[in-house]
């Protein structure tokens, strides 16, 4: 039996915060703003993975009034995440992702982001596919007030 998930998620840019994509430290003036460390892409295959499962999402598992959370390293959440779906029996087929940021530029950084996406997941990174584009100038993205992410995840189960 196989299953799908949809994940999206967005977190505004600010200046004073780290930016972190899918676990990797990109340098860049500006981070995500968020209770944890605003990981969007994370977020996103976070969202997917559980959904795929039917097994809720990211603001039920990790609540962000939750002190423990406050700049939680979204891999490790994700790597919760895992051993959720795992104890239902599912494991991950593939994942496909879009980062949607006008600046800084994210191709450079995607090999990096795969690899620390494929670690997490136990997955080789023939399976993990991260996209980056701009939104044309236009919306929040394209403004630079924001950063959006989409993940779809397969789930496999055993
Ligand atoms: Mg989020």
């Amino acid at each position: 039996m196989t299953r799908v998930g949809i994940g999206y998620d967005l977190h505004r840019l600010v200046t004073g915060r780290p930016l972190v994509l899918g676990g990797v430290r990109i340098p860049f003036e500006r981070g995500l703003a968020g209770h944890s460390d605003a990981d969007v892409l994370t977020h996103a295959v976070i969202d997917a993975v559980l959904g795929a499962a039917a097994l809720g999402n990211i603001g039920q598992h990790f609540p962000d009034t939750e002190p423990r959370y406050e700049n939680a390293d979204s891999i490790t959440l994700l790597r919760e995440t895992l051993d959720l779906v795992k104890a239902a029996g599912f494991a991950v087929v593939n994942v496909d992702a879009n980062v949607v940021a006008e600046r800084p530029r994210l191709s450079p950084h995607l090999d990096r982001i795969r690899a620390r996406l494929s670690d997490t997941i136990g997955l080789g990174i023939e399976g993990i596919s991260v996209k980056a584009k701009t939104n044309e100038g236009v919306g929040p993205e394209g403004r630079g007030e924001a950063m959006s992410a989409q993940a779809v995840v397969l789930l496999e189960k055993k």
